[in-house]
């Protein structure tokens, strides 16, 4: 079995201008000895700038969404290519400001995956149930049901991770106990085993919702959490470092 290693990725969401690069500046200056890959998620026009900005440094750019195809007669999206030519070498896929906001199904987030793998970016997968999925009882089948449907086949053997993001966690100050944690992340690694096999165990499975640094190091090291998915807290360097620092 091959320990996955940990990714703490930050997602800029729809926030920042050239004057928060130095945000991400500052990140890579106070970057200390780490086990974790770390990556910035900016709004697509500012991909190439920031990996300008930390060009010599270990923090990876990543990009927060990209189209099935390479290109195409698709007003207003980006594909995979672009992004990776811009500077990116990940990419946030289904998160549920998406899936909610845009109607992306299971399906089209795998056909997203797909577009990435082809443009040579690593896909962070998104799953996460809604507070009406918990409050039935029914977020473990909604996640696991969800893993099954927007991760393809032709991920194995790639590199890839799985946020699990409650949606009632995202930006509310509310997070699961780690116990809930543990059992979410546990059944999404058994998800994976059963699609991908053992050599799935090399993919991590971040926590996403509502990580700060005062809660990062108990959530960092709970069983199966493999990285963290930040929003807010990662538009801060202070606040991102702290995350970093906690693991
Ligand atoms: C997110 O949107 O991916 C996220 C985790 O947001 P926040 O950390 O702000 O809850």
């Amino acid at each position: 079995m091959t320990a996955p290693t940990p990714l703490i990725a930050g997602n800029w969401k729809m926030n920042g201008t050239l004057a928060s690069l130095d945000e991400a500046r500052a990140v890579a200056a106070g970057i200390g000895a780490t086990p974790a890959r770390v990556a910035i998620c900016p709004p697509t026009p500012l991909i190439r700038a920031m990996r300008e900005a930390l060009a010599g440094s270990a923090v990876l750019v990543g990009a927060q969404d990209c189209h099935c195809e390479a290109s195409g007669a698709f007003t207003g999206d980006v594909s995979g290519e672009m992004l990776a030519e811009a500077g990116a070498t990940l990419v946030i896929l289904g998160h549920s400001e998406r899936r909610a906001g845009h109607g992306e199904s299971d399906e089209l987030v795998a056909g997203k995956v797909r577009g990435a793998l082809r443009a040579g970016l690593e896909p962070i997968v998104c799953v996460g149930e809604t507070p009406d999925e918990r409050k039935a009882g029914e977020a473990l089948a909604v996640v696991t049901g969800q893993v099954r449907g927007s991760l393809p086949p032709e991920l194995a053997g790639k590199a890839f991770s799985v946020a699990y993001e409650p949606v009632w966690a995202i930006g509310t100050g509310l997070t699961p106990t780690v116990a809930e944690i543990e059992e979410m992340h546990r059944a999404v690694r058994a998800t994976l085993r059963e699609m991908f096999g053992a050599a799935a165990d090399a993919a991590p499975i971040l926590y996403g919702g509502s990580v700060k640094p005062a809660n990062a190091a108990e959530i960092l090291h709970a069983a199966e959490v493999g990285g963290a998915l930040v929003g807010g807290a990662s538009l801060k360097a202070t606040d991102f470092l702290g995350i970093i620092n906690a693991l």
